[in-house]
């Protein structure tokens, strides 16, 4: 498997993060409270679906590259996902506990976990989110399926694997909107969220790697995030003609 270097851009600024490691000692943590279930979706107000931390088109992002393999590019993507994905989650999973998450919800949805012989069970968000991460570590470190060496072929069931990996790490980024964005927000880490869930819903639709009947439940966030150009900003207050416009108003990136 080859890296992808198209990708990076994006994964080094998510990671390049100074705040992240920060956070995690932080003893300023938010109040771990759940919003309660008859909020609106915070979410999708503007003062949030603005925040990202790049500002350049994600569908050149996720474009399979002339001269790369499709598997290759899948899994190479799938796999910085996952990680992305399981490190997103764990900035507020201290917060996501079996007393707050009773069940693995996201908009009006309870996600039942399926166990290796179709056994529906009911759990608690962490313990599906472990399901699910515990499940996709033990695919992408599988040489059978995700191979690294020279040479070595995808199997036939590749990318139903790609799929199933694909429709559990939405599960995990809808639970964290519905679920724990406040958290999120408290944490100024609101910018990753958005850019990493666009920057997902793109791929996944590029591929056709989920079903939109599964990602329909947060379609309101994805038209908004998955737009070709992010909403204007407000209209700054008048000023002099003249005026030369600050380098701020010239794009939508937060500086980190
Ligand atoms: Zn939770």
């Amino acid at each position: 498997m080859c890296p992808a270097p198209a990708s990076l851009p994006l994964h080094s600024c998510l990671l390049a993060c100074p705040d992240l490691s920060l956070i995690w000692k932080s003893k300023a943590k938010p109040n771990g409270k759940k919003p309660p279930a008859e909020e609106k979706k915070q979410y999708l107000e503007l003062e949030y679906t603005k925040i990202r931390v790049v500002d350049f088109d994600l569908k050149e992002l996720v474009v399979l590259p002339r001269e790369i393999d499709l598997n290759e590019w899948l899994a190479s993507n799938t796999t910085t996902f996952f990680n992305l994905i399981n490190l997103q989650y764990s900035t507020i999973s201290e917060f996501c506990t079996g007393e707050t998450c009773q069940a693995m919800t996201a908009c009006n949805t309870i996600y039942y976990w399926y166990d290796e012989r179709g056994k529906k069970t009911k759990c608690t968000a962490p313990q599906y989110v472990d399901f699910v991460m515990s499940l996709c570590q033990k695919l992408v470190t599988d040489e059978e399926i995700f191979p690294t060496k020279y040479g070595k072929e995808f199997p036939n069931s590749f990318e139903s694997l790609v799929k199933k990996i694909c429709r559990y790490l939405f599960h995990v980024l809808a639970h964290l909107y519905w679920a724990h964005f406040k958290e999120t927000v408290a944490l100024d880490l609101q910018g990753h969220l958005n850019t990493l869930y666009a920057h997902f819903i793109i791929f996944v639709r590029e591929f056709n790697l989920v079903d939109p009947k599964e990602t329909c439940i947060m379609d309101d966030l994805s038209e908004i995030l998955c737009a070709p150009a992010p909403p204007p900003a407000p209209t700054p207050a008048p000023s002099a003609p003249d005026s030369a416009p600050s380098p701020s108003s010239q794009n939508h990136v937060t500086e980190r």
